[in-house]
């Protein structure tokens, strides 16, 4: 097969849950967001369940969950808690989900280390990284008034959050968890976030990619504050390559959208966009332009303060590509503002 093709399922209206096989339930969790949902997953495992990825926390959430716990579980615990990575949609409730049924939490140790920095950031921040954060912005040529928005922003993120579980077991690249008598391969990439986990059964022939591998959208790739030097898309392109080693007819279950076949050519168009980012990059650099005037380029439409921290920091995940690449140079302008230019 070489076309990304929907998997023959009812999506679930949004609260409700569809049986992709036997022991398998997609659950699809609302989200107060654009991206207005998140596709969950629940493996059979004997006497109880694992959950994987959990919705951000607060009422909404827990409501949905109880009533899932009520109707679809045969009676039967969440006994282990898997995220696939440390973003609030994924992350966000798993400690309601943990307590609620005092179950564990299994996560990457890099993904829970980010959240609990995030966290405690978020909730005492302290004034050499708040300076740090402004810098970035202001680097990219952001107005102070967008910098601060942005800030703000990252603080009520972190109220979506609810306490992160105490005492996670770590996941790790290769390692296999046994569910249900079958293996499931952890998978970890980095690019999307630091150590982010997909699962990967073989005799079920199932991937559950987390936002890894999305059907039509293509995931956020970013350099941070955090580490503004940083090339992710680099890390990303790998990992993309890496997924290549499964099976061209994995059913894929992603965070996102819907099931799909057609792996290998949704990595290659994922691969292909960037390719065409970096070309456009390219050709914007003739002349000197800051990450600002070449978000406008790359998102030619208006853009929610949002958008432009993901477009923002997505656009300069490229030029770091770039700039790593030697293809072009980078310099500090008399408004200290980082210029970008062809070499
Ligand atoms: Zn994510």
């Amino acid at each position: 097969m070489n076309a990304v093709v929907a998997a023959d399922f009812d999506t679930p209206a949004k609260g409700a849950v569809v049986e992709i096989a036997p022991g398998i339930l997609w659950l699809r969790m609302p989200l107060p967001f654009e991206l207005d949902h998140i596709n969950l997953y629940l493996l059979a495992d004997g006497d109880g369940w694992v959950a994987i990825d959990c919705g951000i926390a607060g009422p909404q959430t827990e409501q949905v969950w109880e009533s899932v716990f009520d109707e679809h579980l045969q009676g039967k615990p969440v006994t282990r808690v898997i995220a696939t990575h440390s973003h609030v949609d994924h992350l966000g409730a798993a400690g309601w989900l943990c307590r609620y049924w005092d179950a564990p939490l299994l996560i990457t140790r890099p993904e829970y280390d980010f959240a609990t920095h995030f966290l405690a950031e978020a909730h005492a921040p302290e004034p050499e990284e708040q300076v740090d954060r402004v810098q970035f912005f202001h680097h990219m040529g952001m107005d102070a008034k967008k910098a601060t928005t942005l800030l703000d922003i990252s603080g009520s993120i972190a109220g979506l959050f609810d306490v992160l579980p105490q005492d996670p077991q770590w996941l790790s690249h290769g390692m296999s968890l046994s569910i249900a008598g079958e293996r499931w391969q952890v998978i970890v990439s980095e690019g999307h976030t630091i150590a982010h986990a997909s699962l990967y059964c073989a005799d079920k022939g199932v991937l559950i990619s987390g936002d890894q591998v999305l059907p039509r959208i293509s995931s956020n790739v970013s350099t941070r504050a955090q580490d503004p030097d940083g090339n992710p898309l680099n890390h990303w392109l790998g990992s993309l390559d890496a997924l290549k080693i499964l099976p061209n007819d994995t059913l894929v279950l992603p965070s996102h959208e819907y099931p799909f076949f057609g792996l290998h050519r949704r990595l290659d168009q994922l691969t292909e966009g960037h390719i065409e980012t970096l070309d456009l990059l390219l050709q914007s650099c003739a002349d000197a332009r800051n990450v600002m005037q070449l978000v406008e380029i790359l998102y030619p439409r208006k853009l929610s303060i949002f958008d432009l921290f993901l477009g923002g920091g997505e656009c300069l995940a490229h030029l770091n590509y770039l700039l790593a690449e030697q293809k072009i140079e980078r310099w500090l302008d008399e408004n200290d503002v980082h210029q970008y230019r062809c070499i």
